[in-house]
């Protein structure tokens, strides 16, 4: 299973946290982590294997919606910034958009990361 992560700036702590609650679960055999580049940097100074795409704003978003489209990529947890203006917003609809048309799931915050992980470790 590929598992996409992103998280915009604001986020990317709780990223990190998050990525260290589900440690086990991230780093089994079966497991591959895509990442936006620097959300994929922090990741990896954490200690966990990522493919890196381009960052965000250059196309990372776009990277990783070619993935899905492809059925590469199963999951995407993206923490998103609600508050914030992206100059990239055209990528991350985009990104949301190709998601819903290949029926990949997509969590757009930690609450339902965590649901979306806790319910494939209970099918495991
Ligand atoms: P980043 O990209 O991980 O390179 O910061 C995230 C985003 O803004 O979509």
């Amino acid at each position: 299973m590929e598992i996409a992560i992103i998280a915009h700036d604001t986020m990317k702590a709780d990223m990190v946290q998050f990525l260290n609650e589900h440690r086990a679960f991230l780093q089994a055999e079966d497991i591959s982590l895509i990442a936006t580049g620097t959300t994929g940097g922090k990741a990896e100074n954490a200690g966990f294997k990522v493919m890196k795409m381009l960052s965000g704003p250059l196309g990372g978003d776009a990277q990783i919606a070619s993935r899905v489209a492809e059925g590469k990529c199963n999951l995407v947890l993206f923490f998103k910034d609600p508050l914030a203006k992206h100059p990239h917003e055209a990528d991350i609809n985009m990104l949301i958009r190709v998601c819903d048309v290949h029926n990949v799931p997509l969590a757009t915050n930690q609450a339902t990361a965590r649901l979306l992980l806790k319910a494939i470790e209970m099918q495991s």
